[in-house]
């Protein structure tokens, strides 16, 4: 499917991004009395009590970030935060993180109801004109992290996944650059995946890229969120945990799971709309793409907001941060590009081209451009698999066109020298692709993209933020994480048997 330009606005973007959160203040103002419990124990104890504190509380204990050079060493950068400055008002929203989640879920929710369907229904409405209006206004100061930030100021804070446990891990850079004007906070986070390296370099591209006193609204960039894998080169957290199937997380779960939970309650909730950055796994390179539950329409107007850029259906596996931000109303996509353990020009340059395209029709950058014509929508997409094991080389790149009955890799015994080949059973594209390498049989090898009638997506579900109740993932063929493929059993089984973390394959 081609999606026309005209499709889709800034005006329309900016409402999709603000409109929960003004619906969220204007309906009912969050206040102590309102606190969410979000879980209680056996013994009746309140296991996961958002801690709120009154405004007056919170301007006492803030404190305010001032604006550094984001590229200073790190040694210069802590004087740069000094002691609250009481007439500086917080944001409403992030007062109560989880009531306003709450609300908010509440609120896209019927803004999916109303808006099924009919995306440019928004263009014109009322409700768009009065966000626009509300988004020239002055910015108001960003609380993050136990800090303000105020408009017009670029800094660095720290995010610390477990303050329980001083000093066992490291405190995780958080670059944020809050606009002198006002408009919605993206976030993007990279190296969920601590070996998936490219979205860390895309992070420092755009954030470095943005000028304080243009932006209207926020960037809040996570370069590094899995600082434990990314030491170690691996994807997993030091207990071989997949920290993206822990979302949204427990505060007295795992390790993996406080970890989450940690990020989801102190970074994410603070976010209009997440992108989050990936690359394909284990010795396989995906095409950049985003992978977006096209059922949920606020979703589907972040998708197209990032110009030529393919993408893939999928509502993502329960637990990851995709699937549980969108959960509780929060706009997210992942974009996924690359192979991991690398840096590729063409897979970062394509992916810093598409969040700032975004930020652009997000109305948050002031210059205007477009980027060629958006690629097509897959809503369906198969692994071709080896049929035996063997060393793999492929007979088509990645990005091509092929059709049913098409050769896309040859394997060959190097014993036996049998040689077997796999074909495509789909007219589609190589969404992703295995590097040159020895496969067992059952190896995912090749990602085919179908695109197929937009009436084959599943009808519009209700949001939740029964997290629990999460359908259980999809598989792996019809779906979404790449790096779910070879991972996805085993991870799930590490999920359930929580003291009894395994191995992925390789
Ligand atoms: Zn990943």
């Amino acid at each position: 499917m081609k999606i026309p330009l005209k499709s889709y606005c800034m005006p329309a973007l900016l409402s999709c991004a603000l409109l929960p959160l003004l619906n969220a203040q204007a309906a009912e103002p969050l206040d102590d009395e309102q606190a969410v419990v979000v879980s209680t124990t056996a013994n009746g104890e309140d296991a996961a009590a958002p801690v709120t504190l009154t405004a007056a509380e919170q301007h006492a204990v803030l404190q305010r970030a001032e604006s550094i050079d984001l590229g200073k060493p790190l040694t210069e950068v802590e004087p740069a935060i000094q002691k609250g400055d009481s007439s500086v008002k917080a944001r409403p929203h992030v007062e109560s993180q989880l009531g306003a989640m709450k609300v908010k879920a509440v609120n896209a929710e019927a803004e999916n109801q109303q808006g099924r369907g009919d995306d440019a229904g928004h263009e014109g409405a009322p409700a768009a004109k009065e966000v626009a209006t509300a988004a020239s206004e002055l910015a108001n100061p960003l609380v993050l992290l136990g800090a303000e930030v105020p408009p017009a100021t670029s800094t660095r804070l720290m995010w610390s996944p477990s303050q329980g446990f001083a000093g066992l891990y490291s405190p995780t850079p958080v670059l944020v650059v809050n606009g002198a004007h006002n408009g919605p906070t993206l976030c993007l986070t990279a190296a969920i995946h601590g070996d998936e390296l490219n979205g860390i370099e895309m992070v420092r591209r755009v954030m470095y890229s943005l000028d304080a006193d243009e932006l209207r609204g926020a960037v809040i960039g996570v370069p590094i969120v899995n600082l434990q894998g990314f030491h170690r080169g691996t994807r997993y957290l030091t207990d071989r945990r997949d920290l993206n199937r822990y979302f949204p997380g427990d505060p007295s779960g795992s390790s993996a799971a406080r970890i989450a939970y940690s990020f989801f309650h102190e970074v994410i909730a603070h976010c209009d709309a997440v992108v989050d950055l990936h690359t394909g796994s284990f010795y396989r390179t995906n095409l950049p793409q985003l992978r977006a539950d096209l059922t949920k329409p606020q979703v589907v107007k972040l998708t197209k907001g990032f110009g030529s850029t393919v993408v893939l259906h999928g509502e993502g596996s329960s637990g990851t941060l995709r699937h549980e931000a969108v959960a509780v109303g929060i706009p997210t996509v992942t974009l996924e590009a690359g192979g991991p353990m690398l840096l590729d020009e063409s897979s970062v340059s394509h992916g810093v081209k598409a969040i700032r395209t975004l930020l652009n029709q997000l109305d948050m950058l002031k210059q205007f451009s477009l980027w060629g014509d958006p690629e097509p929508v897959y809503y369906n997409s198969v692994w071709e698999r080896a049929e035996q094991g063997g060393i793999l080389f492929s007979r088509v790149k990645l990005g091509a066109r092929v059709k049913e009955g098409q050769l896309l890799g040859v394997i060959t015994d190097p014993i036996t020298n049998v040689r077997s080949e796999i074909l495509s059973k789909h007219h589609g594209r190589v969404l992703g692709i295995a590097l040159n390498q020895v496969v067992q049989p059952g190896f995912a090898a090749y990602h085919v993209g179908i695109q197929a009638p937009e009436e084959q997506v599943s009808k519009p579900s209700p949001v939740t933020i029964h997290h629990q109740e999460a359908k259980p993932a999809e598989s792996a063929q019809s779906a979404d994480e790449v790096e779910t493929v070879s991972g996805a059993v085993e991870t799930q089984a590490a999920k359930k048997v929580e003291e009894a973390p395994v191995e992925s394959s390789k």
